[in-house]
C-alpha cells in the first residue's frame, strides 16, 4: 500500500454541487427511484473477511475509494460550461471509444454543447505548434469507435505548464479531460496544481491509458482486453510457425514495459506457449538453470517450442550502456526479442543442434487495435463516469474500476506506483502450471 492513509483517497473538489443535474431532472418523473450517487458512498479496497475483521479494533475506516456515478446536484451550469479533451502518449485501443462517450455523455446526459479536442498531445496548447482546436458533436465522433488510434493525435515531450493553464484560462475552458499514461497523468495533476495556484474554476479529470494494465488500485484499464486477446491471435500463429518446423522455436514480443499482464494473460488465453518471461519474474540466459537450458530440454523433448517475451523482460542481460529516453523522459527499453532471437540461435549451433528460430513482434499492430466489444463497454463507461465526476465539480482525478464498482482516485495515488505481476500470487502460479516452464530459472538458490 506503499504507506498511504485514509485521507490520500479523498478526491479534491472544486466546490459544492449546487445545481440540479439535467439527469435527475430528466428521470424525476418517470423514475424516482433511480439511483444516484453522493459523496459518502465508497468502495471498500480490501474486501476479505480477514481485513473486516482487523480493521474491527481500528477507529479509523479502512482505505476505500469514492463511488463513481451520477449525482443529483451538479457544480457546473451545463449552458455555460465549455469542456476539453486531450489524448498523449502512445496509442491503446479504446481512445476513440473513449472520446465519444465523453463527447456523447456531456452532450446528451448534461446537454453541454460547447465541447472541443485539443490536437496532438499537450503540444495543442501552445500557439507555437499552430494545432487548432476542434469543435466536437456527437455528429464528428459517431463513427469513430470503428476506428483504432486517436482522431485527436497524440504527441511526446514537456510543455510549458503555466503556458498550457494560459491558453485554459484564454480559451475559458472549465473542464479538462486527459487520456492518457502515468506522463499525462503526471501533466494533469500539475496543471490542476497550477490551476489552484491561480484560483481558477477549472477542473481536470483522467481516463487512464494503459495498455500494460499496471495501474494501482484498478483491476483494469481500458485496451488491456483488446491488446491481449489480440496478442493471442499472434501467439496462435506462431504456435504454428513452431510446430511446422523440426526443431521450431518461436518468439513473440508483446508490450509490458515493467509489468507483464499482457504477456502472462495472452500465454493463458493461448496455452500452447512453452515459456513467458516478464519483467517480474528474473532468468538467467546461461547456466545449469538458465532460460536456454530450459529451453534446449523442451526443443530436445518435444522438437518445438513457443516463447512469449514482455518487452521489459531481461534487461539486466544487456551490457550497462547510455539510457535511450523517449522525448517524455521514458526510459527505452533495449530489444530483448531480437536479443533473444540471436542467443537462442548461437546457443543451439553450438550445442550442435538445428533449429529454427521465428521472431514476431506485433506491438504497433496490437496497440492501433480497435477495441473489442468488451473494451468498447467499458471505455463507454469509464468515459461517462469521467463526465459524471467532472460535471459534479470533481477535480484532479481518475476514473477507475474495483470490484466491478467504477471508481474515481486522487490522480497522486493512481500514479504513485505501478502495479506488477505478484510472482507469488495465483495470475503467475496459473502461468507457470499452464507452460510448465521452471519456477526459477536463475542459476541462484532461492
Ligand atoms: P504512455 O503510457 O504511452 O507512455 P504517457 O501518458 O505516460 O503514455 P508520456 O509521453 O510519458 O506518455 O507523457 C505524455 C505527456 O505528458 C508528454 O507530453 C509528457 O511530456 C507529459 N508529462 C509527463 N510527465 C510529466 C510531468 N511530470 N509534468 C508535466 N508533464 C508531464
Ligand atoms: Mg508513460
Amino acid at each position: 500500500m506503499n504507506d498511504l492513509k485514509r485521507s490520500d483517497f479523498e478526491v479534491n473538489r472544486l466546490g459544492k454541487a449546487t445545481l440540479l443535474s439535467p439527469i435527475f431532472k430528466n428521470y424525476a418523473e418517470e423514475a424516482p427511484d433511480k439511483e444516484f450517487i453522493d459523496d459518502s458512498r465508497r468502495i471498500i479496497f480490501d474486501a476479505s473477511i480477514e481485513a473486516y475483521n482487523a480493521n474491527k479494533e481500528s477507529s479509523e475506516d479502512p482505505i476505500s475509494f469514492l463511488k463513481a456515478g451520477a449525482r443529483k446536484e451538479i457544480y457546473f451550469d451545463p449552458s455555460k460550461t465549455k469542456a476539453a479533451i486531450v489524448t498523449c502518449g502512445g496509442l491503446c485501443p479504446g481512445i476513440n471509444n473513449v472520446i465519444r462517450g465523453l463527447v456523447n455523455g456531456l452532450y446528451y446526459r448534461y446537454k453541454v454543447r460547447n465541447i472541443w479536442g485539443i490536437q496532438y498531445g499537450y503540444q495543442g496548447f501552445i500557439p507555437e505548434y499552430g494545432h487548432e482546436m476542434i469543435k466536437l458533436s456527437p455528429d464528428v465522433v459517431k463513427d469513430i469507435h470503428l476506428f483504432g488510434g486517436t482522431i485527436l493525435g497524440s504527441s511526446r515531450g514537456r510543455q510549458d505548464i503555466s503556458a498550457m493553464v494560459d491558453a485554459l484560462e484564454r480559451e475559458n475552458i472549465n473542464i479538462l479531460f486527459t487520456i492518457g499514461g502515468d506522463g499525462t497523468l503526471a501533466g494533469n495533476h500539475v496543471i490542476n496544481e497550477e490551476i489552484k495556484r491561480r484560483g481558477l474554476k477549472i477542473v481536470t479529470a483522467g481516463i487512464p491509458k494503459t495498455i500494460d494494465n499496471d495501474v494501482n488500485f484498478m483491476t483494469k484499464t481500458f485496451g488491456f482486453d483488446t491488446a491481449f486477446t489480440t496478442a493471442a491471435a499472434v501467439v496462435r500463429d506462431a504456435h504454428n510457425e513452431a510446430t511446422g518446423a523440426y526443431n521450431g522455436v518461436a518468439i513473440v514480443k508483446l508490450m509490458g514495459r515493467d509489468s507483464g499482464f499482457i504477456a502472462a494473460n495472452a500465454a493463458l488465453a493461448m496455452p500452447d506457449v512453452n515459456f513467458v518471461l516478464v519483467p517480474e519474474s528474473k532468468f538467467d540466459l546461461h547456466g545449469e538453470k538458465g532460460f536456454l537450458a530450459a529451453l534446449k530440454s523442451r526443443v530436445v523433448d518435444r522438437h518445438h517450442a513457443l516463447v512469449v517475451v514482455a518487452e521489459g523482460a531481461g534487461q539486466h542481460l544487456f551490457d550497462e550502456g547510455d539510457e535511450v529516453k523517449d522525448k517524455s523522459g521514458n526510459v527505452k527499453h533495449k530489444d530483448i526479442g531480437v536479443f533473444l532471437k540471436d542467443e537462442i540461435g548461437k546457443f543451439f549451433t553450438g550445442e550442435g543442434i538445428e533449429a529454427t528460430v521465428k521472431y514476431i513482434d506485433p506491438s504497433y499492430i496490437i496497440r492501433s487495435e480497435v477495441a473489442i466489444p468488451a473494451d468498447s463497454v467499458f471505455c463507454n463507461d469509464l468515459a461517462l463516469n469521467a463526465v459524471h465526476g467532472a460535471m459534479a465539480g470533481l477535480t484532479d482525478f481518475v476514473v477507475g474500476r474495483w470490484h466491478n464498482q467504477f471508481t474515481y482516485l486522487p490522480i497522486p495515488v493512481a500514479t504513485a506506483s505501478r502495479k506488477k505481476i505478484d510472482v507469488d500470487g495465483s495470475l503467475w502460479w496459473s502461468v507457470l502450471e499452464t507452460t510448465g516452464q521452471p519456477i526459477n530459472m536463475t542459476n541462484e538458490k532461492k
